[in-house]
């Protein structure tokens, strides 16, 4: 499906984003959104992982697939998955055959925790996390570069690598939407460079394949940034009231591409309006964010977060 036939998603949504203080949580522990029929947009809460990951499901006519389970025991999810699912077939005739397929944007705890869950699912796949299973189980025989489609029935989702962030990361394309996922590799908070080379030449296809295909939205799976241009929560924070949308635009993920070619090649963090970039796993960037994660983590305990984050 082309670009201007683009099922539109519905972005305007107040996501969970987490409670002032242990006294008062207050979320939900998962929040579930119809960006579009049979697309799922599911937020873990922060009152359970300070990661508060999104998790999409894309529903098909043949089966579904499921980005992620989350950085928590998964059987919260797995319920609202079933419902989902049973949801989306009520009005199929006579066919019990359908199937959930569980791949992972990449293999990272946050990401895999609740995969359990899933593992004795009747008609479900869940697909390992290192990197021979990712290309075993989407036919990627030249990665990261070649785009494999895996149909859903009735809409295709195209997959290839994004190594960088981790070994094993993909980008998953919606066609019928226009929603490229791009995992922890890029969204509105601290991407955490492993290798930079990698990333470099990840963020080139990124944008060119947004371009050809005429990418509408860029989702990653975690907000971090406030809406100051710049300015990140803390790492660990438990409480984003000021967050921005966890929807990015092909000029956001362009100016990205930009920016790190800026900074590759420096360990330390770096910070760009819409994104900060980890390069490098020394003191130059361990140090800083932990000291303001503890001093963050203090502040949420005592309860003095009520004010914004930039004031
Ligand atoms: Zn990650």
């Amino acid at each position: 499906m082309s670009a201007p036939d683009a099922v539109p998603l519905d972005t305007d949504v107040r996501w969970i984003h987490g409670s002032p203080s242990p006294r008062h949580l207050v979320d939900p522990p998962l929040q579930v959104h119809h960006l579009a029929p049979g697309t799922v947009l599911v937020r873990q809460s922060k009152d359970l992982t300070y990661e508060a990951p999104f998790i999409l499901l894309l529903l098909g006519e043949d089966r579904a697939l499921l980005l992620d389970t989350g950085a928590v025991d998964g059987s919260e999810l797995r319920s609202t998955v079933d419902r989902l699912v049973a949801d989306h077939t009520a009005t199929r005739t006579g066919d019990t055959a359908y199937e959930v397929v569980v791949a992972h944007t990449h293999g990272h705890g946050d990401h895999v925790a609740g995969d359990a869950a899933f593992s004795g699912r009747p008609r479900t796949t869940v697909v390992g996390h290192d990197l021979d299973a990712v290309r075993g189980f989407f036919g990627i025989t030249d990665w990261p570069s070649e785009v494999v489609a895996l149909d859903l029935g009735g809409r295709t989702a195209e997959v290839f690598g994004i190594p960088g962030h981790h070994p094993a990361s993909i980008a998953v394309h919606d066609a019928l939407t226009g929603l490229l996922h791009t995992g922890d590799t890029v969204y509105p908070g601290r991407i955490y460079v492993e290798d930079p080379a990698a990333l470099l030449d990840t963020l080139d296809r990124l944008v060119a394949f947004a371009e050809q295909r005429g990418v509408r939205h860029v989702l990653g799976c975690h907000v971090e940034m406030t809406r100051r241009p710049g300015r990140d929560y803390p790492l660990g924070s438990r409480y984003q009231p000021d967050e921005p949308s966890p929807f990015m635009t092909v000029a956001q993920l362009r100016a990205a591409r930009d920016a790190f070619r800026t900074v590759a090649h420096r360990p330390g963090i770096h910070r760009f309006d819409d994104v900060v970039f980890c390069v490098g796993e020394g003191p130059r960037v361990l140090v800083p964010l932990q000291a303001r994660a503890l001093v963050e983590q203090l502040r949420w305990r005592l309860g003095l977060l009520r004010r914004r984050p930039d004031a």
